[in-house]
């Protein structure tokens, strides 16, 4: 028998216990370990509430967890409650699973404003995580500045745009819903260092901000190279980018909708300014050089705001005594192989780049390498090992059982028309698996 730890259960961690599961059938015993008493990760707490489609890969996972051979034991902070290194002792593989759930650090002078947000805080806040909670946004800004041309930025303004209305369907917790409802948001900038053709946005989420109720997105012509120059891109670019040149044509017929989202391009923020509290923002016009990096032009202007959201990228946060690479935010590796006996997959392993179905190959791909290493197991004791340990030190542990019968709770609270209302609170959590 082998013995598999998997730390973090999201998408690379669930698509890593579906390989083991392929790959050595009955002869295996995965125990999916989570900080949170909740499963599923990006995909419950990452993942858009309006994105309902994206999240109902949640269910393949529940399939996963509903085999006899993988267990998952939420409550459990690896660092805390056990460390790696005894994990280590227990399982022929430990697989850190555990994405990129910080932000890149914005380091500019006056981030430390408040008003100053980062990306993981605000998405966490609006999709319930129990971190960010009490986060409280300063929804009676005027002008927002998002930091950064990829999704997450497109996502934080497509939630800052929406009607209540737009909402129905969604699962936004219910805090975010009645702050946004309050929300005094008239101006939305998106500052992106590079160009139009450099933006980090796929086409279908950036067309959606074309299609929203009370918001028009605005693009600058003067921005665009030659639209010739499209063909040269990738097809998927190439519609990205049309999907931008329509916004610049079509702004005309959408003048009646209020709140403005503009695109600001070859736009790097240089301070943010403030008396206690960010009151604008100094930027620095760019320029490409010829590795289409951006450059400073030392033409500077200010952009009046009352809240900026950095949605410049994630690291993972690095456990003691495993090896860290500062510069990319991720573990040392090899192809996933850490150390002997230890590997990471996803984010943890690659950066926060790619899709969730980029998860799945990696996933296949390091029970490959473990299968390679491990062979038929080493006679290691597994997961009652892990239950007499965490016994011994009176760690609460939530099984998968236990989370039905949490999201029975939640779907049974949820306001009408919402899948959902997500506990906020650990406490809670616990407390409704009865
Ligand atoms: P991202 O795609 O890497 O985009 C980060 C953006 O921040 C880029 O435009 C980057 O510009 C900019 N940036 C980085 N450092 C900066 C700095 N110091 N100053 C100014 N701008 C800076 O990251 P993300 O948006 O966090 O998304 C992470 C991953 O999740 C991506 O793979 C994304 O596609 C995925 N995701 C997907 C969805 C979806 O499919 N619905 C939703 C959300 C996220 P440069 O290009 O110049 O570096």
């Amino acid at each position: 028998m082998r013995h598999i730890a998997i730390i973090g259960s999201g998408p690379a961690g669930y698509y890593s216990a579906e390989a083991a599961q392929k790959k050595f059938g009955e002869d295996v015993a995965v125990d999916i370990i989570d900080r949170l008493p909740v499963p599923f990760g990006l995909i419950r707490t990452g993942v858009a509430p309006d994105h309902q489609s994206i999240k109902a890969v949640s269910r393949r996972y529940e399939k996963t967890n509903l085999g006899d051979n993988v267990r998952f034991i939420g409550n459990v902070t690896v660092g805390e409650d056990v460390s790696v290194a005894e994990l280590q002792e227990l399982y022929d593989a430990v697989v850190l699973a555990t994405g990129a759930p910080a932000d890149r650090a914005l380091d500019i002078p006056g981030s430390d404003l408040d008003g100053v947000i980062g990306s993981a805080a605000f998405v966490g806040w609006y999709n319930g995580h129990p971190d960010f909670k009490d986060l409280n946004p300063p929804l009676d800004a005027r002008s927002v500045a998002i930091i950064g041309n990829g999704n997450v930025a497109l996502d934080v303004a497509r939630i800052l745009a929406k009607t209540e209305n737009e909402f129905a369907g969604s699962d936004i917790v219910g805090h975010a819903l009645d702050g946004l409802k309050r929300s005094k948001v008239e101006k939305i900038t998106f500052l992106g260092r590079r160009g139009p053709h450099q933006i980090a946005m796929t086409p279908k989420e950036l067309g959606e901000l074309g299609q929203l109720e009370r918001a028009r997105p605005v693009v600058e012509g003067s921005d665009f190279p030659d639209e010739g120059d499209d063909a040269m891109l990738e097809p998927g670019m190439r519609k990205a980018v049309t999907h931008l040149r329509n916004f610049h044509i079509a702004a005309a017929d959408a003048q009646h909708k209020p709140i403005e989202i503009i695109f600001d391009f070859f736009a790097m923020p240089v301070e943010i300014q403030g008396g206690g509290r960010v009151e604008k923002l100094i930027v620095e016009k760019t320029m490409l050089d010829n590795d289409l990096r951006s450059i400073g032009t030392g033409e500077r202007y200010e952009l009046e705001c009352q809240m900026v959201i950095s949605c410049i990228g994630y690291r993972t946060p690095p456990i003691e005594g495993v090896p860290y690479e500062h510069g990319r935010g991720r573990f040392a590796n090899v192809d996933g192989r850490i150390l002997p006996g230890l590997y990471c997959v996803g984010w943890a392993r690659r950066g926060p780049s790619g899709t969730i179905g980029t998860n799945k190959p990696d996933g296949f791909a390091i029970v490959d390498a473990i299968a390679e290493d491990i062979g038929a197991g080493d006679r290691k004791e597994g997961r009652a090992g892990l239950d007499r340990l965490l016994e011994t030190r009176g760690v609460e542990t939530v099984t998968f059982r236990d989370w039905k019968k949490i999201e029975e709770a939640e779907i049974a609270r949820a306001r009408d028309g919402s899948p959902r209302e997500k506990f906020t609170d650990i406490a809670d959590m616990i407390a409704a698996r009865g």
